[in-house]
């Protein structure tokens, strides 16, 4: 692991930082760019450009990267490494690199259910193979920085995974092979992330974990999360408040925001090391959420550094 780089990333502990995918149109793109120049003053850590496993959106991603870079952001693309070969991503890598990027979030991706024929060239089968190429990719470019590598936790357990023990030896095995740091999937429930952090620890891996937050805004969104995030858990809390809603709209998004501003705040507490959010491309839910939990004092890096000395002393 490399404290070092990974606290250079973040800035400062905690964290917060934010996901985005990249638009298939131009209107995508515009209401992109409206969310990046809302959710910019709020100095994000870093901010997060999704890949399409199947190399869909390999020029997407890169674009948005660039976009991003030069405003200044420290932007962290994704990778994923199913269905490519060992010189399509050297080649993604370099573009990474050129568009500024310092960081990667090295992944394996999900298999593309309509293209099974790429999945017989593909180099790697698991992240942790990424992760140790990229080191060694890293090391023959004589790059003159070393790159911060993200790899993905699952709280409540990857939906591939029959065994939680030896899904642990993998998440570790992405560590040994070089990661520095762990970014979740969203959850919902705070006592599962809690659990899994522990069981981080006990493993000793002790390198910042992210948590992942989504709010929930619409009844359709939650459908959707719960296909995508497979396994996740939706409390009976959370579906309960969604169900006093009675359809109505305004509240859904009330009480999906309340709810996340209510785990951030439980994370926060409790010492996260940061907290990522899934924006979907959208900066209203984000933004209620700072508002809700004050989050402007976590911007000041001198206050936070110095009450980090109180604490510790
Ligand atoms: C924060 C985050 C960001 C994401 N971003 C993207 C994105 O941009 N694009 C995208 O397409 N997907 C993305 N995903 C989804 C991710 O690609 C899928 O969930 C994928 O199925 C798992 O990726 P991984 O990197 O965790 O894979 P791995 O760490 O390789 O794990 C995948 C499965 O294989 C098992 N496994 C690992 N190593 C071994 C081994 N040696 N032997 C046997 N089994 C093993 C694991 O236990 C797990 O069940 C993201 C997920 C998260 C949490």
């Amino acid at each position: 692991m490399c404290a070092a780089s990974s606290r250079a990333l973040f800035g400062h502990i905690p964290s917060f930082s934010f996901e985005f995918f990249p638009p298939k149109t131009p209107e995508g793109a515009r209401s992109l760019t409206n969310t990046i120049l809302e959710l910019q003053d709020f100095r994000p850590g870093f901010v997060s450009v999704t890949y399409g496993a199947g190399g869909g959106s390999r020029r997407l991603t890169r674009e948005v990267v660039t976009e991003l870079q030069n405003r200044g952001i420290p932007t962290v693309p994704h990778l994923t490494c199913v269905g490519h070969t060992e010189e399509e991503l050297e080649e993604i890598l370099h573009g990474y690199i050129n568009a500024g990027a310092r960081a990667i979030m090295a992944l394996r991706g999900d298999p593309p259910r309509n293209a099974p024929a790429a999945l017989t060239r593909e180099a790697f089968h698991h992240a942790s193979e990424l992760v140790r190429f990229i080191r060694s990719w890293e090391e023959r470019q004589r790059l003159p920085f070393r790159l911060t590598i993200g790899v993905a936790g699952f709280p409540e357990g990857h939906p591939d995974s029959r065994n939680r023990l030896k899904e642990m030896d993998y998440l570790k095995a992405k560590l040994d092979e070089g990661a520095d740091y762990i970014c979740t999937q969203l959850f919902f429930d705070n006592h599962a992330f809690f659990d899994y952090r522990d069981r981080c620890r006990l493993m000793g891996i002790d390198v910042p974990i992210i948590a992942g937050i989504m709010p929930v805004t619409t009844i359709s969104g939650m459908n959707r999360m719960a296909e995508l995030s497979a396994g996740t858990n939706f409390p009976a809390r959370l579906l309960k408040a969604m169900l006093r809603a009675g359809g109505d709209k305004q509240s859904i998004e009330r009480i999906g925001i309340n709810y996340a501003s209510n785990q951030c705040g439980e994370l926060l507490d409790a010492d996260v090391d940061g907290i990522h959010f899934y924006t979907l491309n959208r900066s209203r839910a984000t933004l209620e959420i700072y508002r809700n939990l004050g989050i402007n004092n976590y911007f000041d890096v001198d206050r936070i550094h110095m009450l980090n000395d109180i604490y510790r002393s």
